[in-house]
Order: structure tokens, then sequence, then C-alpha cells
């Protein structure tokens, strides 16, 4: 054995930078390659590996120390084994190749959303060399920054405002809420920044290197970075996948005004309009409008389609619609805006269809769909197919045209939601190691976080009505179950679909309070391909809104002993 001097060597234009981890100390065995220390600049992460094999005799180096090229790392006795082998490669030849290299990757994921990094957290624990590059300065996209997460912390407390209003009647009284617009705000604020900044962490701890800026496909093996914090770069990549979501639809009639807003800016709660227009009836629209209207303003509501929540039974919606009745002073449905225009007393918008009628509002928000962010990828450089609508083509383990690259998420379109997004990532991470992966789930849940919420999967009986497949549908109605009436939700209703042939579960829709948490089951009644013996015989804990499953199940069986008997022929 002889002992060597290890340093930093040519690492490029790290220079001066942090050492953030220390991964082995005196006495370790170590192999050629394997990672002695990371250093961290503010545009990568880097580890620096063993040029040798052999034993560490000392470190030099602590965490947080500054170093260069040449500092030294340690001292290491080099076993017989790589002498012998005649594989002595110098440490700055060795590490200088990786150097050139360090700007490639072996994947790089466009957009750092739910299923960005999810994708990139998954390759990285497989082994990749993962690389995010994001336009904005935290991860987590549209979901976590202006999304999924900031609208649940608006309804969570929307909801407890409206709960102690309704527990009025149940003898408790408290006084007149009064709303801190700033602090809501902060709440708001400080919920979002605990994700993001758990998902730095998360980052950091797996070594995937996040890159500020907006990319552009350079090649079908380089990309273009520019924008704030990136300067311009590029960097290569052996297969990439594209996570850069979607945006919201900006409707062409509506002026531009900082009274007009996408979900973004009413997310913002700058102020609580006195009247408020609502243009769309899907999730974020209803989710929406829940929250100003608890918040004190009077909502309007316009929908092209005959009803508000496509895709969902009609016994469903008119729950949700009794339920919130009070939010709106007019639905209108069939409806879509033809005028609006900017006048002293606010937006005047008119509509035509089913409802003509012009109003003025404080605050219009358009909630009337999104399209994907594909446009200014450079797609047509690396031969990359979209759809009509701007959505990339993928197949079944999320592969685009071109062989390297894949897409995921809202881009590529069918649901457009978060948890679909994750699911995607998964697999394109999975596949681009190599893993024999590919995305076969046979539904997406939707759900409302409304109040009530509302929670839907698979077929609905509308759906199956106009195909023309042979469904037995099962409802337990709430008002039967003991948890529902004790926590003021008897107007409740679990509703399960089965297949009239096969017997198996293919659909359902819970509205109430934690419906969106109950769904779960019967996700995984779907996918596992369960009947109705199976849900209706799996004990339920009682007394519990999630045991409305299994008693619709029984339903379906007509073994329910929580409801009046069923008439004998
Ligand atoms: P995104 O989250 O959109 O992330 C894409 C990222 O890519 C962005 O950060 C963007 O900055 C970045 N990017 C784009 N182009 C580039 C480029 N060229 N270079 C670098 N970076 C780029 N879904 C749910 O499942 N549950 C909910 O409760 C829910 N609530 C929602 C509420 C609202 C108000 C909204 C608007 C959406 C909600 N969604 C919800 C939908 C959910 O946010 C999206 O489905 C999800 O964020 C999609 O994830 P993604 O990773 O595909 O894209």
């Amino acid at each position: 054995m002889r002992t060597e001097e290890i340093r930093v060597p040519d690492i490029g234009d790290f220079r001066d930078v942090e050492v953030v981890e220390v991964h082995v100390r005196a006495g370790d065995v170590v192999v050629r390659e394997q990672a002695l220390i990371t250093v961290e600049s503010d545009k990568a992460t880097l580890e620096i590996p063993s040029p040798i094999a052999g034993v560490i005799t000392s470190m030099s180096l602590c965490v947080g120390d500054k170093v260069s090229q040449g500092s030294m790392i340690g001292k290491a006795s080099a076993s017989d084994e790589a002498g012998a082998q005649g594989e002595t490669i110098s440490a700055d030849q060795d590490v200088g190749q990786r150097a050139t290299d360090y700007t490639r990757y072996d994947l790089v994921v466009i957009g750092g959303g739910p299923g960005g990094y999810s994708a990139a957290f998954r390759a990285a624990d497989l082994g990749l060399n993962t690389a995010i590059v994001e336009r904005y300065g935290t991860l987590g996209g549209v979901c976590l920054n202006v999304g999924c997460i900031p609208s649940k912390a608006l309804l969570h407390v929307a909801a407890v405002k409206e709960e102690v209003e309704r527990i009025a009647d149940k003898g408790i009284r408290f006084a007149a809420p009064q709303i801190d617009l700033q602090e809501l705000r902060a709440f708001k604020h400080g919920t979002v920044k605990k994700l993001t900044d758990g998902l730095s962490q998360m980052a950091a701890a797996r070594r995937v290197t996040v890159i500020r800026g907006i990319a552009k496909f350079a090649s079908a093996t380089r990309l273009e970075i520019v924008g704030e914090g990136a300067g311009s770069q590029q960097i290569e990549f052996g297969q990439c996948i594209i996570a850069t979501g979607s945006r919201a639809v900006q409707l062409a009639v509506l002026p531009k005004d900082e009274r007009v807003v996408t979900s973004t800016g009413a997310l913002a709660l700058r102020s609580i309009p006195g009247r408020m227009l609502v243009i769309g009836a899907g999730i974020i629209g209803l989710e929406m409008a829940t929250v100003y209207s608890s918040l004190g303003s009077k909502i309007d509501l316009v929908e092209r389609l005959p009803d508000i929540l496509a895709g969902v039974d009609a016994d469903a919606v008119k729950i949700w619609r009794s339920r919130n009745a009070h939010r709106f002073e007019h639905i209108d449905v069939a409806s879509s805006v033809s005028t609006a225009e900017i006048t002293p007393d606010g937006v005047r918008v008119g509509t035509t269809g089913a409802s003509v009628r012009t109003r003025s509002y404080d605050l219009v928000l358009q909630s009337a769909g999104r399209v994907p962010n594909s446009s200014e990828l450079g797609l047509e450089r690396i031969d990359v197919a979209i759809d009509s609508n701007g959505f990339i083509q993928v197949d079944e383990q999320m592969r685009t045209t071109a062989r390297n690259v894949f897409a995921i998420g809202d881009v590529v379109g069918g649901s457009m939601l978060a948890h679909k997004a994750v699911h995607e990532g998964h697999v394109a991470a999975e596949v681009a190691a190599g893993k024999p992966a590919a995305f076969t789930a046979k539904i997406v849940p939707n759900v409302a976080y409304t109040d009530p919420e509302i929670a839907w999967v698979g077929k609905s009986e509308r759906d199956v009505a106009e195909s023309g497949r042979k469904i037995r549908s099962a409802k337990f109605p709430w008002a039967a179950s003991g948890r529902a009436i004790a926590s003021g939700a008897s107007y409740g209703m679990t509703k399960l679909l089965f297949d009239a042939e096969t017997g198996r579960i293919v659909g359902g829709v819970i509205v109430g309070p934690h419906a969106g948490d109950m769904i779960g089951e019967i996700c995984l009644a779907i996918e596992m391909g369960a009947d109705a013996i199976d849900i209706g015989k799996t004990i339920h804990p009682h007394p519990t809104l999630g045991e409305t499953i299994g008693m619709a199940a029984e339903v379906h069986e007509g073994i329910c002993t929580d409801l009046p008997p069923i008439a004998r022929k």
C-alpha cells in the first residue's frame, strides 16, 4: 500500500464552493468512483469521487468548508488491487473527465410541478444523475404554489367558518367572525412555503440538481436554458421528461384589467369583492366561489354546459346545488359570456344562451379550462408530436414520438390533476431507468373540495346511458347513517355503480364531508376488480362516514339492514 493525497480536481466553474456533505471518514474502505464529498454552487451540486481504491487514512474537510481545484480532501492508502490492474488514473484525469460531463445529466426534467419533481425524485432514487429545470424560484408547480394547496388552505378556513355558523342551532354560539385578510394570506403563504421548502430539501437530499430558468430544446440531446438566475446556458441530457403543466384559458371576450383574474389572481385574495362572477362551473370555479362566498361576496356563476360539474350524476349535483343555493344569486347554465367592458361600476358582463343578462362585478374569475404549456418548448426541433389542442402525445410508457423524450402531467392532457401527474411521473422515471413500467390506471378520481365535498370516479350513470352498457347502481342515503346524522351531514349520499354482467364495480360518487378522503376506497375496489360482495363483506368501522360505502354495496346485494326492508313481490 502507498499513501496518496486526494485533492479536488478540476471541476470547471466551481471555485470556492461549499462542502455540503462528507461521505467518508478515516478508516473507511473506498472503491474507485465512490463519492467522497459533495460540493454545491448556486448552479449545481457535484459529487467528488475517489480516484483510487484503498483505505482513507485522514480527512481534511468538514461540511461548510469552501474548496476549489487543488484543495486537500484527505489521504488514503491505495490498495494493490488498483495498481495491480494498472488502472491508476490520476485524480485530475479521472475527475477531469467527469468535469466535462457535469452539465450532462442522465435525465433532465423540465418543470418542477408534482409530475416533474415526482419523476425527478424517483429517477434519482433509481440511480440516474438527474436535474430539474424550473422557471420559477420554488418547486411545486401550479399545484403547490397557485393551485391545490393554497386553495385548500382557504377552503379549510371557509369550512371552519361555516361549520361554526351552523353549530349555532345546536346550542353553541360564537360572536360574528372578523376577517383579517392579511393574516389569512399569511396563513395561506405559510402553508405553501412549508411544502415548497420541503421539496427543496428533498431535492438536495437526493442530489437532484435544480436549475432555475426557462428550458427550450436546442437539439434531441441538448436544452437551452434562459431566464433570471440561470443566465443562458446549455445542458445535455441522455433522456428528458417534459412536465411543463398548463395555464388557465384567457377568454378573448374579457378585457385586460386587474379585476379580471384567473385562479392565480383569485388565490392572491387582494380584497373581498362585493359581487363576483365566476365563469366556468368545474372544480376550480366552484372551489373559488365557495371561498369568496364564505368571505361575504355575492356570486353569479355562468357555465356553457347544460349543468354544473360536468361528468357527475344529476342526483349528486342536485344535493350539491341545494346545499350551495345560498352562495349564488344566479347560476346560469347553458350560457356563455358574450360581452364585457370596464365601466365606473366595475366589469360589466353580458351573457347569452339560456340566460341573457348584463351585470357589473367587482371581480371576474375566468375558470373555463386550462391549456398545455407546449408551444414555447421548441418541440418542432425534436419531432415531438402534439394534438390539435397542443397536448403532447404519449404512449403508455409516457414516451413521446421522440424516443428519449417523455411527457407527463397536464401537458399530456386527460385528467388535469396532480395525482395523475405524479403517477405518470413515476412511470416515466422508471422507464427511463430501464424498468418495465406503464401507466395503466383504470381510473383517476376527481374531488371538488367544496362544502359539501363531492368526489367521483369511474363511470357515471350519465356515461353509461350514453354508451348503452348495462349497469346496476346502489345508493346509500346518509340520512340512514348514524355518523352522518350526528355530524349534521344527513343530506349526503354514497352511490356505487356495478357492471350488470360481470358484477364488478365500475364507478362511484360520494357527496358529503370528507368525500375526497373516502373516494380512495372506491378507486382501490375498481382497480382490484372488486364486486359488491367484496366491498359489502369488508368490515368497515362503525360509526363512520366510510361505512356508507360498505352499506351501498349491501344495498346492491339486497342485504342492507340499515335501511327499511325491500318490499317483497
Ligand atoms: P404544473 O404543476 O403546472 O407544473 C409545471 C411547471 O413547469 C411549472 O412550475 C412551470 O413554471 C414549469 N415550466 C413550464 N414551462 C417551463 C419551461 N419551458 N422551462 C422551465 N419550467 C417550465 N389538482 C389536484 O389533483 N387536486 C386539487 O385539489 C387541485 N386543485 C387545483 C386548484 C387550482 C386553483 C388549480 C389551478 C389547479 C388545481 N389542480 C388540482 C390541478 C393541479 O394543480 C395540476 O393538475 C398539477 O399541478 C399538474 O402538475 P404538472 O406537474 O403537470 O404541472
